[in-house]
């Protein structure tokens, strides 16, 4: 390909704050054309995010270009070098394999960067096509902006867009990119990959574009590089917090799809618990269960180990790059977990027993096994108080959902009981529950109806789920069977890391 032609468009300018940094860190290369590209779904928010004018969104251009067929001005694509520990070993060198960071601009919301997945291979791919499917693509772009939705850390999608361009994995499928953006694309890894090489001044210099770029308040500590991964563990902490609440499986959580800046990151064969199972493992080819979701709180810290050992040449006292961790992953995990389940079950105030009843809580969900998403909103409509006599009725749409009401019963008089320790009237209890407990989540069911009839041409169903999406919290009684259990069609539903 000649080199794209510059859009002639007013577009928000670039700084490419990460292209600035010396040639060591990425390879600077175009992506590669994919013909005839068609949108598949856009996201509103991320357009108006980045400023993008209405009248590009709407033009042929808009397809072309993130499909990586022609530049935006001011940008200066590239693919980033990083390493990282797949499956708890050191994988050694990875990389972008298949992004393309087009280049980061700033505007009045923030800095933002633009990386397409999928759009052709590079010097990271491995022998691999640097391409991405529809199906996977659909999965990022709904789930990106469904976390979004439910108000968890995460890379945005500001796009999805196809072409019938053949792309082989375990069948003949075609080809998509996905236009993500966010503040920073700097992963665990990327810090690895030089302390691995003893390359302490590349370490460096990443170390300080991450502190200059996004964490300026790092350098008034007396060791800004420990301020740094002490930052990383109360956010990456906040965010396994939020996972865990929201029942949410990430299923590939190695180091290179870790964020520095404690997004969700990387969205491959992710799933929402459904029936409650702490050891659900989502990605099929996790034998093991590393990545199940009891175990993502233990793993992201042994990840930011990983990361402390990485940042030690630069912190400089191994207790100090250890306590960096210790000390704020664990509070800042224990304290939003316990803040976002207490907003779940309406508790209005902390008590010192808290602790124990939401352990009570996931035991008694452990042992039934409800939907995870639909008792937390049906809990939310039930009234604190109910007279015994009325209280099987009162309680039916919870209740109806467990084979052993009477265990449903007792946890529910349990659950009176500590409502009562901190009085709250129904009406607001209950509207500050239902904003707190999603209606809506990305079940796995609503995504494959929506590839299926993307693979038939049809994306209508995509900007549906989409729109439900962004108001997760909502009543939205045109999406009510969104909100609804797998059907038993969905029950062999397998998500593997081909994508
Ligand atoms: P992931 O498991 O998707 O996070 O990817 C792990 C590594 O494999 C990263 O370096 C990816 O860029 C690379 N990779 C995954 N799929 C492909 C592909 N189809 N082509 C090139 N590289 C890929
Ligand atoms: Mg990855």
């Amino acid at each position: 390909m000649n080199a794209p032609e510059a859009l002639p468009l007013e577009f928000p300018v670039f700084d490419n704050s990460f292209a600035a940094l010396p040639e060591a860190f990425y390879t600077r290369l175009l992506p590669q054309p994919l013909p005839d590209p068609y949108v598949v779904g856009v996201s509103p928010e991320v357009a108006e995010l980045l400023g993008l004018p209405a009248d590009f969104l709407a033009s042929p251009a808009f397809a072309e270009t993130f499909a990586g067929n022609q530049l935006l001005p001011g940008s200066a694509p590239l693919a980033a070098v990083y390493s990282g520990h797949q499956f708890g070993v050191w994988a050694g060198q990875l990389g972008d394999g298949r992004a393309h960071l087009l280049g980061g601009l700033r505007n009045d919301r923030g800095h933002w960067e633009i990386q397409l997945k999928g759009a052709g291979r590079t010097p990271y791919s491995r022998g691999a096509d640097g391409r991405a499917v529809l199906r996977s693509s659909i999965r990022e772009y709904l789930c990106s902006e469904a976390m979004a939705g439910l108000g968890i850390p995460t890379t945005r999608a500001l796009c999805v867009i196809g072409a019938d361009y053949p792309v082989r994995r375990e069948s003949i499928e075609t080809a998509a990119v996905v236009a993500r953006v966010a503040p920073g694309f700097v992963r665990f890894g990327s810090f690895e990959h030089w302390a691995s090489r003893d390359r302490l001044v590349e370490l460096r210099q990443l170390a300080d574009y991450v502190i200059d770029t996004f964490r300026p308040e790092c350098r008034a500590a007396a060791n800004p590089y420990a301020e740094l991964l002490a930052d990383v563990a109360r956010r990456t902490g906040e965010l396994m917090a939020h996972w865990m609440a929201v029942g949410f499986m990430h299923g590939v959580m190695n180091t290179d799809n870790m964020s520095i800046l404690g997004l969700t990151l990387d969205y491959g064969p992710f799933g929402f618990m459904e029936a409650f199972d702490p050891g659900h493992i989502c990605n099929h080819s996790d034998h093991q269960g590393r990545y199940a979701y009891r175990n993502q709180p233990h793993v992201a810290q042994w990840n930011l180990y990983r990361l402390a050992d990485a940042l030690l040449p630069l912190i400089g006292r191994p207790a100090l790059a250890k306590s960096a961790v210790d000390e704020h992953y664990g509070t800042a995990f224990e304290g939003k977990f316990e803040q976002l389940m207490r907003a779940k079950l309406g508790l209005r105030s902390g008590l010192d027993d808290d602790e124990a009843f939401i352990g009570e809580t996931f035991g008694f969900l452990q042992q039934h096994r409800p939907d995870f998403t639909l008792f937390f909103r049906k809990l939310s409509k039930l009234p604190g108080e109910v007279e015994p006599a009325r209280q099987p009725a009162v309680d039916a749409p919870l209740r109806d959902m467990f084979i052993d009401r009477a265990a449903c019963d007792a946890w529910l008089a349990n659950w009176r009981a500590r409502l009562a320790q901190t009085p709250w009237e129904d009406g607001e209890r209950q509207a500050a529950m239902r904003a707190a407990n999603p209606k809506y989540v990305l079940r796995n069911w609503l995504a494959e109806v929506a590839i299926r009839q993307a693979k038939a041409g049809d994306f209508s169903e995509v900007a549906r789920l989409q729109t439900c999406l962004r108001n997760p919290y909502a009543e939205q009684p045109e999406f009510e069977a969104y909100a609804e259990l797998p059907p038993d069609w969905a029950s062999g539903l397998a998500v593997s890391c081909s994508s």
